[in-house]
C-alpha cells in the first residue's frame, strides 16, 4: 500500500465520519485531529502527506493553523469550508493552502481533490519544478529560451501572457488566487489589476485551448482564481 497518509482536521463529527469512511473504503491511511492545536501538533509528529483542514475550528482559526504549519512544512493542504466562508477560503489559499472543498461536498469531489494532490506531490518529489523544460499534455515551455510550444508549434505570447503561463505551470495542481497572481505578475496595487488579469487570461486561454478537442489546461475558480491542471 503506497497510498497517501492523510491528516483529517474536522471538529464536526458527521463530516469527519464521512471523510474517514471514504478514506478507509479507498485504502488511504489517516489520522484525525479535532481542533487547531491538535492539527499543528499532529502535523509535526506524523508528518502527513496531505492535510484536509476544516477552516471553522473551535480553538484556532483555520487560516492561522495554515500559517503555523507553513512556517516549517510544505505539506499540501486542502481546506474544507462552508459556502458562506468564501473570503476565508481565499485567505486560506493566500496563506498557503493548495486547494479547497466547499461543504456540502460529495465523496467523488473529495477523491478527485486527493488525486490532484497526489499528482502534485509526485511532481514535487520528482523535482519537476526545477527542470528547464515543462511538459504538460501538448504544451511545452522551454524556460531557457523563453519559447512555448503547443503540439510542437511555437506559440506567440505577449510578455505578460508568458509570465502568467509560467506562474501557473510552476504551480500545476495548485489553486492560485487573483491576489497571488496579480501580485506576482504586476507587483503591488493588485486590486486594480483583477480586471486586466481576466483579459490576459482570456487571450492566453484562447491561444492555448483553441482546437475544440484540445484538453483544458487552465481551470477557472469563479471569484477565487485559476489553476493549471496536469493533463493525464
Ligand atoms: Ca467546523
Amino acid at each position: 500500500m503506497n497510498k497517501l497518509q492523510i491528516l483529517v482536521v474536522e471538529d464536526d463529527t458527521p463530516v469527519r465520519n464521512l471523510i474517514t469512511t471514504t478514506l478507509k473504503a479507498h485504502d488511504y491511511r489517516f489520522f484525525v485531529a479535532v481542533n487547531g492545536k491538535e492539527a499543528v501538533m499532529s502535523t509535526a509528529s506524523i508528518n502527513p502527506d496531505v492535510i484536509l483542514l476544516d477552516l471553522g475550528l473551535p480553538d484556532i482559526d483555520g487560516v492561522e493553523v495554515i500559517q503555523r504549519i507553513r512556517s516549517w512544512s510544505t505539506t499540501p493542504i486542502i481546506v474544507i469550508s462552508a459556502r458562506s466562508e468564501d473570503n476565508d477560503k481565499i485567505d486560506a489559499l493566500d496563506a498557503g493552502a493548495d486547494d479547497y472543498l466547499t461543504k456540502p461536498f460529495s465523496v467523488d469531489e473529495l477523491l478527485a481533490r486527493l488525486r490532484v494532490t497526489q499528482r502534485r506531490l509526485a511532481q514535487m518529489q520528482g523535482g519537476a519544478n526545477q527542470t528547464a523544460i515543462y511538459i504538460n499534455g501538448h504544451l511545452r515551455i522551454d524556460y531557457v529560451s523563453g519559447c512555448v510550444y503547443l503540439d510542437d508549434e511555437e506559440m506567440h505570447l505577449t510578455p505578460i501572457e508568458y509570465k502568467l503561463l509560467c506562474l501557473l505551470a510552476q504551480n500545476t495542481g495548485k489553486v492560485l488566487t487573483h491576489k497571488f497572481i496579480t501580485q506576482s505578475v504586476w507587483g503591488s496595487s493588485w486590486e486594480n489589476n483583477v480586471g486586466s488579469l481576466r483579459v490576459f487570461m482570456a487571450t492566453l486561454r484562447k491561444k492555448l485551448e483553441k482546437p475544440s478537442d484540445s484538453p483544458q489546461y487552465i481551470q477557472t475558480h469563479i471569484g477565487i482564481g485559476y489553476r493549471m491542471l496536469k493533463i493525464e
